[in-house]
């Protein structure tokens, strides 16, 4: 059997980032996706922002990568034509004692390099947003939106001029660290030997790993599902920027994103889950959305919205744990020649995926010249 020099498992955003960065250093790639398409995953159920990098603890990947990543990604975006906008963003202090969180927001925000924000009086922030109701702002000019799935479009486009293949419909069923190679078998039985494999399995990717012969379990995370449900808003957006309230315990806060055609959606909301299979939203969580709502945006009417579509995050802390930082994990943590392991890629994945890309293919560069 032929040795394969790189596999990829998953073709999300994140994956395909990676594919794309090693087949553009001249790696031989296959992506392995079980689905029919690309970004069937978390990478089309989300908000779809470009996040600045302000909230992530000083030193995380969270805040290196996002940082990184949303200078790649508007200057992919600008190269490439894809739809994107450098709409801004406004987090709200919708109380007096949360004022003060937003200074120590713009201070956490400058530590990560992010050193545009400005901190806005109640008269400021509502001169740009009239139906705004706060008692003072922040102003992230360099927060945006992007259409995700025209960048994985691109992404995809990139890796196939450059050599690269995805295999659709073939989910990968077993891995087995064998002596000189990693040995694959997909679900149908296709039997695989790679030098290097990346876990991109997303929701998947824990069980993924787990099932890994040969590698030490120790190194293997919890994993834990934290879905968020959006609500969707008939008619036209209140707002030209995003609204962040100050942020809570395992998300952002029910925020108000805009897509690219100018449709306003609320969301999404933390609701832990036992597995990460059902992704419809119930229409009973959208009450607790309205007293959310009406904080910072009161003329919001009763029946005004709409169950819109849920996605998952795929955590590696549970709900009474510290939040986890991306845990991006090569042969110098777990031993394993050539295996790469991306777990805990929620928010913000999407925004930090080129810069992934670039630090995935990085370790396995360094795997690949010290053999
Ligand atoms: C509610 C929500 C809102 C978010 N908002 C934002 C945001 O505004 N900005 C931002 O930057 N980030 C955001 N994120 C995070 C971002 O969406 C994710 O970090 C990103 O999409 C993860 O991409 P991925 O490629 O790792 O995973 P996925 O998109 O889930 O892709 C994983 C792929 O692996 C495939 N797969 C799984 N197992 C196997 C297997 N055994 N064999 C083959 N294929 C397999 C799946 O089919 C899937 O296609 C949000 C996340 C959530 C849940």
């Amino acid at each position: 059997m032929d040795v394969m020099d790189c596999v990829v498992v998953g073709a999300g955003v994140v994956g395909l980032a990676v594919a794309r960065a090693l087949a553009l250093a001249g790696r031989e790639v296959l992506v392995l996706e079980s689905a029919h398409t690309i970004g069937t995953g978390t990478s089309s159920r989300n908000s779809e922002v470009i996040h600045a990098g302000i909230y992530y603890p000083q030193g995380s990947d969270k805040a290196r990568l996002c940082v990184q990543g949303r200078a790649l990604l508007y200057d992919y975006c600008a190269q490439r034509g894809i739809k994107h906008r450098r709409c801004g963003k406004l987090i709200v202090a919708t109380s007096s004692a949360q004022v003060e969180q937003l200074a120590l927001i713009q201070d956490k925000a400058r530590r990560n390099g992010v050193d545009d924000l400005q901190l806005l009086s109640q008269q400021q922030a509502q001169a740009l947003e009239p139906q705004l109701s706060c008692h003072a702002a922040l102003l992230s000019p360099s927060t945006g939106i992007v259409d995700s799935h025209a960048l994985m479009l691109s992404l995809q486009g990139d890796l196939e001029n450059a050599g690269g293949v995805i295999a659709f419909n073939s989910p990968l069923a077993h891995v087995h660290i064998a002596q000189g190679a990693i040995e694959l078998v997909t679900a149908d039985g296709t039997r695989l030997r790679t030098r290097a494999l990346v876990n991109a399995a997303g929701l998947h990717a824990v069980a993924l790993a787990r099932s890994v012969k040969g590698l030490d379990a120790r190194h293997v995370p919890g994993a834990f599902f934290a879905k968020g449900n959006y609500f969707t808003l008939a008619g036209k957006a209140p707002f030209s920027r995003l609204v962040y309230p100050v942020p809570e315990a395992a998300g952002l806060g029910v925020h108000l994103t805009l897509d690219l055609g100018g449709q306003a959606k609320f969301g999404p909301d933390v609701q832990w889950v036992a597995a990460p299979d059902d992704l419809t939203v119930d229409a009973r969580r959208g009450d607790a959305f309205y007293a959310e709502v009406r904080k910072y945006w009161p003329a919001l009417q009763d029946g005004a919205l709409q169950p819109g579509y849920a996605g998952i995050r795929p955590k590696i802390s549970g709900p009474d744990d510290v939040a986890a930082d991306f845990l991006i994990q090569g042969p110098a943590t777990h031993g394993v020649p050539g295996l790469v392991n991306l777990f805990g890629i929620e928010s913000p994945g999407l925004t930090s995926a080129l810069a992934i890309g670039h630090q995935v293919a990085g370790v396995l560069m360094l795997h690949h010249t010290e053999q």
